[in-house]
């Protein structure tokens, strides 16, 4: 299991020292817009706690801290007004999966018709 990097970018967003577009915070967990959106509304959902990606949170983190980031997603999407039309959720894990952000984060897809769920190619 890889281990937890605190220069990484989103632990710099959650100390402050750079900002972010944020569009919700509670106790276990913060939200902002992707730097480079891939849909009219592209949200990160992330743990204010130190985890590198799913792997690490489903093994270490507490039953609080799972509760409220799975209930801070579906608070996001509501609150964007995407509960009606739907959306869509994606962690990327590691090498694999694509991930960049050694930060767990959800992406928070949404706003038009998303298509398959991955290329096909
Ligand atoms: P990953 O590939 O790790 O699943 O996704 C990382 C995401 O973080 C990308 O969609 C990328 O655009 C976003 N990102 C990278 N740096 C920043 C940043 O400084 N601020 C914000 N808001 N998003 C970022």
């Amino acid at each position: 299991m890889a281990t937890y990097d605190d220069t990484n970018i989103f632990a710099k967003i959650l100390r402050g020292e750079i900002p972010c577009k944020k569009v919700y915070e509670d106790d276990w967990s913060l939200a902002f817009h992707d730097i480079n959106p891939q849909a009219p509304q592209h949200i990160l959902v992330i743990p204010k706690g130190k985890y590198v990606s799913i792997d690490d949170f489903s093994a270490k983190a507490s039953a609080d801290e799972i509760a409220g980031l799975i209930r801070a997603v579906g608070n996001v999407a509501r609150q964007l007004g995407l509960d009606a039309p739907g959306y869509r959720i994606l962690a990327n894990i590691g090498l694999d999966g694509g991930q960049e952000v050694p930060h767990l984060h959800f992406h928070l897809f949404g706003g038009k018709k998303l298509g398959p769920m991955l290329r096909r190619d």
